[in-house]
């Protein structure tokens, strides 16, 4: 089982270390989006220096290029992508059930690659395999993510998720039986709650995936932070104290994390910082600015005076601008690494703040100025 240990609660939000294969991850922590294992525009250096604990790649990506077997040949995906730290993959039904061209049985899922159509063919017990054969920490079920937001539909998808999660229970069993038995390191697997917008159905999905038993829980199917609180407290109240939640694909606003944080939440992961990055978009404190405006021509100070990334330690405003409006590549380099070292410092010291017992306080301050 995985450990994690709680150091510090304050209502529902907590403080703790979970304790992996590759090291510790001190929650709450904000995770690396390595869809393709890399940080978009980033070297594994470089989201080392930034203060990253762990990254998230995504089985799906990795199924279509460059197969799991290259990557398990490779020793594995911290050893393919030289990240000597925590690892985490996505099942990828995310991303699958995105798709255009999808069939949906009850034994698995069709779909035609997005690079060159080819058909493939997804099952709770392949994408375990697949995950296995990646071989990150932590692996998350694989989950059906429902056709609409309506609440048949959402029900359905959910109960689909509760019977995938059964088999993919059982099969993860039996590759950490193998893995044992050959002297392998562990691997971890995490249930997703479902359920979108609906209170009934959260508590119900929760309540599932807890009766499985499984290392950690995704809470999947977040897309806002409107009416997210009310929905974490429902399922992190149902969900055991002593075991790490990871809110899936949320934290491109700081109130994702905030809000995260504060019901429960003990890591997350986002595309968003790094996107926003490479269009122009950067983070600070007083919000989000778009470095590509004209008023930044002759602005020779820095992105933020207080962050102490590369990019804002080594270079003006006016350097970004220009590197933006000449779309040189090193643009998209500075850019990435100060936003995502904003959202994980941020979620650094939602961290201290709890364990100060001043997160109401810094939450209050940080969210007035961020969203004035
Ligand atoms: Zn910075």
């Amino acid at each position: 089982m995985l450990k994690f240990d709680i150091e510090k609660r304050e209502g529902l939000a907590r403080v703790g270390v979970i304790h992996t294969p590759h090291g510790d991850i001190k929650t709450p922590a904000f995770v690396g989006a390595a869809t393709r294992a890399t940080v978009k525009a980033l070297t594994m250096k470089e989201m080392n220096e930034l203060g990253s604990q762990a990254i998230l790649a995504n089985t799906y990506h990795l199924i279509l290029r460059p197969g799991v077997e290259l990557i398990q040949e490779a020793g594995g995906l911290a050893e393919f992508c030289s990240w000597h730290k925590p690892t985490f993959t996505d099942s990828g039904g995310f991303q699958i059930f995105s798709l255009p061209d999808v069939k949906i049985t009850e034994e698995s899922v069709k779909f035609k690659s997005h690079i060159d159509g080819a058909n493939f063919e997804i099952t709770p017990e392949s994408s375990m395999q697949a995950q296995w054969a990646i071989g990150a920490d932590i692996h998350m079920a694989f989950d059906h993510l429902a056709k609409s937001e309506d609440k048949k539909d959402m029900e359905e998808a959910m109960h689909r998720t509760h019977r995938w999660l059964d088999r993919c229970v059982e099969e993860n069993q039996k590759l950490a039986n193998t893995a044992k038995k050959n002297h392998e390191k562990e691997q971890y697997l995490y249930a997703v709650v479902q359920g979108g917008t609906f209170n009934d159905l959260r508590a119900e999905s929760a309540e599932y995936c807890a009766s499985k038993n499984p290392d950690g829980f995704g809470i999947g199917g977040v897309f806002t932070a409107e009416g997210m609180d009310v929905m974490l407290k429902t399922v992190n109240s149902i969900l055991p104290e002593d075991k790490p939640r990871h809110l899936l694909g949320m934290g491109q606003e700081p109130l994702d994390l905030f809000i995260g944080a504060e019901f429960g939440c003990d890591t997350f992961d986002c595309v968003g910082p790094t996107r926003m990055a490479r269009n122009g978009s950067l983070y600070t404190y007083d919000g989000r600015i778009n470095i590509k405006n004209a008023k930044y021509t002759h602005d020779f100070t820095p992105l933020m005076s207080d962050c102490d990334c590369e990019c804002c330690k080594n270079y003006t405003k006016a350097y970004l601008h220009h590197l933006f409006k000449t779309d040189e590549i090193t643009a998209k380099v500075l850019a990435s690494i100060h936003n995502e070292h904003f959202v994980v410092s941020v979620t650094d010291k939602i961290r201290q703040s709890i364990l100060d017992d001043n997160f109401q306080n810094y939450k209050k301050t940080f969210l007035a100025r961020y969203y004035h």
